[in-house]
């Protein structure tokens, strides 16, 4: 498959504005910043904002005010613009419509009408753990006819047995069969929304993203992309996956983990400077404010292998 390793480098930092941004983003962003600026590249900040129930627009003030306060410095975004905006996902939806429109057409994608469990689950970015069962082709085979419901959902027909590849920038050569490894997924929600499979392939080729850098929980998910930049007839761009920051219980990082939000650490007292500190010591003191303190955090012990 083609590439674009040879063109103007274009990173990007893609958050999610569900909630206050925590250190495993930073960590995350922080490569991607590291990366974009080693090859004199540009980095683009993309607002994904597709879940109206749960994208709020305090989250979007906060989390540009903690990407700023920390030391990212983005070329490209919805603050400032740029030749390839909108940067909101919101304002982007001619665009995922029209991908869609290309996938019906030839015949990549068939209406669903299986339960909303799986449907509600791809909207949002798999974590690690929680990859979506594979999907047991139920709907396949209906013709369109038998489908009442109007407001089905779009699945995309994994090509069964086919195995995927590609080189991570981090990993090393990466494996998945589809059918074996992943089903036939959700690219388009009975609630007229597009799954953040499709959006994410749209709008990292249309703003030209050449290495798209973010957690291993999205490894697997590299696959079922370069299935839908192959049915678009796109190129895909480079990727790197990070490891992710997890808590000393060795789980991951989530927004609940409020004692981690890059608010209330600096709340706590800590500055961009420790918390990169924190970062190759993988440990970090925490304080509560009231003059009490925890050494409670370390992290993946792969941390380092990713600043290879
Ligand atoms: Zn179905």
């Amino acid at each position: 498959m083609a590439t674009r390793r040879d063109t103007h480098y274009r990173g990007r930092l893609a958050p999610s504005p569900t909630g206050y941004l925590h250190l495993g983003h930073a960590r995350t962003f922080w490569i991607a910043q590291m990366r974009a600026q080693a090859r004199g590249g540009t980095l683009v900040l993309r607002n994904e904002d597709l879940d109206r129930a749960r994208c709020k627009p305090p989250f979007v003030s906060a989390m540009l005010e903690d990407l700023k306060w920390f030391g990212f410095h983005w070329q490209e975004g919805p603050d400032c613009g740029g030749p390839f905006g909108p940067y909101n996902q919101r304002d982007r939806f001619d665009l995922y419509r029209a991908a869609l429109r290309q996938l019906k057409e030839s015949g990549c994608v068939y209406p669903c009408t299986c339960s909303r469990q799986d449907v509600l689950r791809a909207l949002q970015a798999p974590h690690q753990g929680e990859d979506e069962p594979i999907y047991p082709g139920t709907c396949r085979q209906h013709p369109k006819s038998e489908i009442r419901n109007p407001n089905w959902n779009w699945r995309f027909r994994v090509p069964e047995g086919e195995a995927l590849r590609f080189d991570d920038g981090c990993y090393g050569p990466q494996q998945f069969v589809a059918g074996k490894d992943f089903g036939d997924f959700v690219v388009w929600r009975h609630d007229d929304v597009p799954a953040y499979q499709l959006a994410v392939v749209v709008d990292d080729a249309a703003m030209q993203i050449t290495e798209v850098v973010r957690g291993t929980d999205l490894l697997k998910s590299t696959v079922r992309q370069l299935l839908l930049y192959r049915a678009l007839g796109l190129a895909p761009p480079e990727f790197f996956h990070c490891p992710l920051v997890t808590d000393h219980a060795g789980v991951r990082l989530a927004k609940r983990h409020d004692a981690l939000s890059l608010r209330t650490l600096r709340r706590g007292g800590a500055t961009p400077v420790l918390l990169k500190q924190a970062w190759e010591l993988k440990r970090l003191s925490l304080s509560d404010g009231r003059g009490e303190s925890e050494t409670a955090q370390v992290w993946d012990a792969e941390i380092t292998e990713s600043e290879r």
